[in-house]
């Protein structure tokens, strides 16, 4: 997608002045107290009492006792069923609402150079205590891991794919500053399994593949995938249907990638096309050749959408349980140009200064040199409402951005990712599942993550506003607890200042 952003042509000075969202970031006040009861072992850590409590399986609980100790939640009450109990610290929740840590579960953690050392700060900051990294460099990622399983309670959980598994040519080969070298290429299947067990061998998350795999190549990556008991995400290959590659056993699929191939009334044709293109190719710039690809097809499948092409590959994606990142964030930023926003350019303060500066001068630029054209249009008007049809289908969904690309500031964006969801039909309820309890789901812990009930682990949002009246109140944070630690708002501001 991002060369798409790149293709930077000038015209039309585009200022910035869409609304004004008021991000809530000041100090709250300050409602917590230190109970004087003497700690006892069975004393909590943390009791939330009088709390509106919301989940995606429960929905809102009002004048609820939350407790936690150590990193788990330990009790889930009404107050009145309740006989008084102290803890350590105790929050009086009246008028406040507790929700799961939030998800990300589509980020980059090593990409923007200068950024790495700021994104666990950035997430924690905004209530995502857990992401799932979509792509990068093993010796760089896994370390990210590392850090961050060494000290829980001080960043985000991460889950990581390691590189992305692709065919040849390879898209993000290094040979542009926009596709560095984050592709591992394989010409043939030996290859492809033999990258696909190296990952599996670095204890990698999930895996990721990529667009340009041959159909044969790609299903032997899901094979290994399998075997050793891991998701299965990525691109759908340009060489296969979206119903095939299903079928095949992937898991999910980012940005809905070439779904509008699948569901375009010709559907058959477009695939030929796009073979014989990958054919004729083979000696092209990877990058130039997905480009190609994807402009001979894109816009003429959008507007040629198929309702019973479109009903039977949801219901195989449904079926099979092949889930769907829209990462709306990163695909209708150049459609809803919500980058140029003051909130949004407020957010670059959080940012390294040298970040900072580049990200509020280049977004302006590009703001006011690239129209924004009808193709972006339509095609961001086609998610959305695909979205819907998915969400009807029964085709399972999870939040996630492609943060830091595009100006997508690191946590702040996946309050947008939540907000475009709703604006997709999602109710907030739903939207606050995708980035929490699906997750979870989807990498099977969900016996322990992603809900607010007893014996889960501690990892939550306080909020100043109730989420499900307006989505955006997702964004009013009083405190953010990780693996049991209570980071107050003084402490979240600190986050967001940067050092460098
Ligand atoms: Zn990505």
């Amino acid at each position: 997608m991002k060369y798409y952003f790149q293709i930077v042509l000038l015209f039309a000075i585009f200022l910035s002045i869409n609304a004004c969202e008021t991000t809530k970031l000041a100090t709250s006040n300050e409602e917590l107290a230190t109970s004087n009861q003497k700690p006892a072992t069975s004393i909590a850590d943390i009791k939330f009492q009088n709390i509106n409590v919301i989940d995606a399986k429960n929905g809102l609980q009002k004048g609820m006792i939350v407790l936690v100790k150590d990193n788990r939640i330990i009790k889930v009450a009404k107050a009145a069923d309740m006989a008084p109990t102290g803890a350590k610290r105790t929050v009086i929740g009246t008028g406040k609402y507790l929700i799961p840590g939030l998800w990300d579960a589509h980020v980059h953690l090593v990409f923007t150079e200068g950024l790495e050392s700021s994104m666990f700060r950035l997430f924690l900051a905004h209530g995502i205590t857990s992401i799932r990294d979509t792509g990068g460099q093993l010796p760089l990622v896994l370390p990210e891991r590392e850090k961050a399983r060494n000290n829980p309670k001080n960043a985000p959980r991460v889950m990581v794919a390691g590189p992305l598994l692709d065919g040849k040519p390879t898209v993000y080969d290094g040979s542009t500053p926009y596709n560095p070298h984050l592709g591992l290429g394989a010409g043939t299947v030996t290859e492809a399994e033999k990258n696909a067990d190296e990952m599996i061998a670095a204890e990698v998350d999930l895996l990721k593949a990529y667009e340009m795999l041959t159909p044969e190549a790609f299903k032997a990556i899901v094979a290994k995938g399998k075997t050793a008991g891991l998701p299965i995400t990525g691109h759908v290959p340009l060489s296969m249907d979206v119903i095939e590659a299903s079928d095949a056993g992937m898991s999910s699929m980012e940005h809905m990638r070439n779904l509008e191939f699948a569901c375009s009334s010709d559907w058959e044709d477009l695939l030929k096309t796009r073979q014989k293109m990958l054919f004729d190719g083979k000696e092209e710039v990877g990058s130039t050749l997905r480009r190609n690809i994807h402009k001979a097809q894109r816009a003429h499948a959008v507007a040629n959408q198929d309702a019973a092409r479109r009903t039977e590959v949801l219901k195989h994606l449904a079926d099979n349980g092949t889930w769907q990142i829209p990462t709306f964030s990163i695909m209708t930023a150049f459609s809803e140009r919500f980058i140029t926003r003051t909130d949004w350019q407020r957010s670059f303060t959080f940012l390294p200064a040298k970040i900072r500066d580049a990200w509020t001068k280049n977004s302006i630029a590009f703001a006011r040199d690239t129209p924004i054209d009808k193709g972006s249009k339509d095609y961001a008007k086609w998610m959305f409402e695909m979205v819907g049809h998915m969400q009807k289908a029964g085709v399972e969904i999870m939040a996630g951005t492609d943060c830091p690309i595009f100006y997508l500031t690191p946590g702040y964006s996946l309050h947008e990712e939540l907000a475009l969801l709703v604006k997709a039909g999602m109710t907030p309820l739903e939207a606050i599942g995708a980035a929490t309890v699906k997750p979870a789901e989807y990498f099977k812990i969900d016996n322990e993550l992603g809900l607010i009930e007893e014996g889960m682990l501690a990892d939550l949002v306080l909020l100043e506003a109730n989420p499900l009246e307006d989505i955006r109140n997702t964004q009013k944070i009083n405190a953010v607890i990780r693996d049991g630690k209570f980071h107050d708002r003084a402490a979240l501001d600190i986050l967001l200042t940067p050092t460098e």
